[in-house]
């Protein structure tokens, strides 16, 4: 905090995660004797460039470029690169941070990063977004490789996106290196499943964690927040397995129809095809009621809320009314959508809650799975992607739910996921030296 005291949810991830590993920290004092938490605080590398770019009517615009190069312990730095206007160094930091344990408690050999720029694709025409990208890459090339880092999508980065970066990429190298990114289309090197893999692994965990209880998914009443790549693929895997999805939402505000649920068709449209608003969808469906205020989605009773668009999305209140309307689970889709403060009122009072470094590790994982298959030269087939991430998802809450059993209390996810991650990146760590 003295030395950035501005980067506020860099400081909130690291004090949240700091805390509870705590319990690993006594049973095991290698980590403060190597200094590990002071090592692994602090990004191997941390890029920041000039983006210009000339916009439809012949005007230079400049926009910032970010890459953390956190940690790469266990592998490549591996993290996504998100084009939102509040993308800063705190919130590459805090991404980055986070998905040093989220890539380790996937069990595949990636090290953590994050990256991105404060441009704002909304409203931007084909060709801004193209000669953006370009220029974006043309600094991030310097940096990057399929055995050094390896960016993917977030907000605001889609196959459309990935597909001008890797373009310009391979013309700088002047070879074809498809393990530079991935998220990439089909037709040049990407994985089936990967676009459905965040918001599917969510369902995959949420599905142990029901199990866990005793419980099914079949039938319960859910509650997805957003309405981009992550809250569809959820939505879309929920519907699939019997739940009824009964509202979801995006920046302006939230759609709810208790008695119908959800058409994701109609979603699919307005998003993915039209990149129109949620507000439109009560035009399809007369049924439904739209509201602004995408934060009191909260409000609609639920057994199951998954907040997936965006950070600090579900606070104190919004916890506050989930509890009251008897709300039994909530895992994260988005990262870090809940506040400290929401997280604590979820463990208080027996919500069962996984957070987003488990939960939403299905995308990372198949990015990996993506990776494997571009040095091997092979394309798996959607089924055999979509079984090794169920897979995985298992594995991710099996590993969470034992290290909480170990160190702290049973069902606390937070502090499972947290020293289940720690643990491998950490030992990693002081076998490689003081590096
Ligand atoms: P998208 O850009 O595809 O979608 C984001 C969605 O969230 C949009 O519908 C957006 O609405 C909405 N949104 C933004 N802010 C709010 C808000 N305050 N309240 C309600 N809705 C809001 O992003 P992704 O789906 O890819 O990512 C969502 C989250 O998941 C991020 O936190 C990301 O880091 C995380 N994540 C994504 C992974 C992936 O594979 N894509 C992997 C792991 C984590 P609008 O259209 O109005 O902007």
């Amino acid at each position: 905090k003295r030395r950035d005291p501005h980067e506020t949810e860099f400081h909130q991830t690291v004090s949240v995660i700091f805390k509870s590993i705590k319990p690993a920290l006594v049973k095991n004092p290698a980590y403060i004797e190597h200094q590990i938490l002071e090592q692994i605080v602090e990004p191997e590398k941390l890029i920041t460039f000039r983006v210009p770019w000339v916009d439809d009517q012949g005007k230079t615009q400049v926009n910032r470029g970010y890459r953390v190069q956190f940690n790469s312990a266990i592998g490549p730095y591996k993290g996504g690169l998100r084009f939102h206007p509040t993308v800063n160094t705190s919130i590459v930091k805090f991404l980055g941070f986070q998905q040093i344990f989220k890539n380790a408690l996937t069990g595949q050999p990636i090290g953590g990063g994050k990256g991105g720029s404060d441009f704002d694709p909304k409203g931007k025409s084909d060709m801004e977004i193209m000669r953006f990208c370009q220029s974006f890459m043309t600094e991030l090339a310097n940096y990057i490789g399929p055995n050094t880092d390896v960016p993917a999508g977030d907000i605001g980065v889609g196959s459309k996106e990935i597909g001008y970066m890797f373009g310009q990429y391979k013309k700088i190298r002047g070879n074809f290196e498809a393990g530079v990114l991935t998220g990439k289309g089909l037709n040049y090197g990407g994985s089936l499943a990967r676009k459905e893999a965040t918001g599917y692994g969510l369902i995959y965990f949420v599905s142990e964690m029901l199990k866990g209880k005793k419980e099914k998914i079949k039938g319960k009443r859910v509650v997805v927040s957003g309405s981009g790549n992550v809250s569809i693929y959820a939505m879309e895997k929920a519907i699939e397995l019997g739940a009824k999805v009964v509202a979801c939402s995006d920046s302006d505000g939230y759609v709810y129809d208790e008695k119908n649920g959800i058409d994701l068709d109609t979603v699919k449209r307005l998003k993915e095809v039209e990149k129109g608003r949620i507000s439109d969808y009560i035009d399809a469906h007369p049924t439904a009621v739209y509201k602004e205020n995408c934060k009191d989605i909260w409000n609609i009773p639920c057994d199951i809320a998954l907040p997936c668009a965006t950070q600090n999305e579900l606070d104190e209140k919004a916890a506050a009314a989930l509890v009251r309307n008897g709300t039994a689970y909530v895992a994260e889709g988005a990262n870090m959508p809940c506040t400290p403060e929401a997280i604590h009122i979820f463990l208080k009072n027996d919500v069962y809650y996984g957070p987003g470094k488990a939960a939403n590790a299905g995308g990372v994982a198949v990015s990996s799975l993506e990776m494997g298959q571009n040095s091997s030269r092979m394309a798996w087939s959607f089924e055999e992607v979509e079984t090794r991430l169920q897979e995985i998802m298992r594995d991710i809450y099996k590993n969470c739910e034992q290290a909480a059993k170990m160190y702290e209390k049973e069902g606390n996810l937070v502090v499972g996921a947290n020293i289940a991650g720690f643990i491998k990146v950490a030992d990693a760590m002081i076998e490689l030296g003081v590096v």
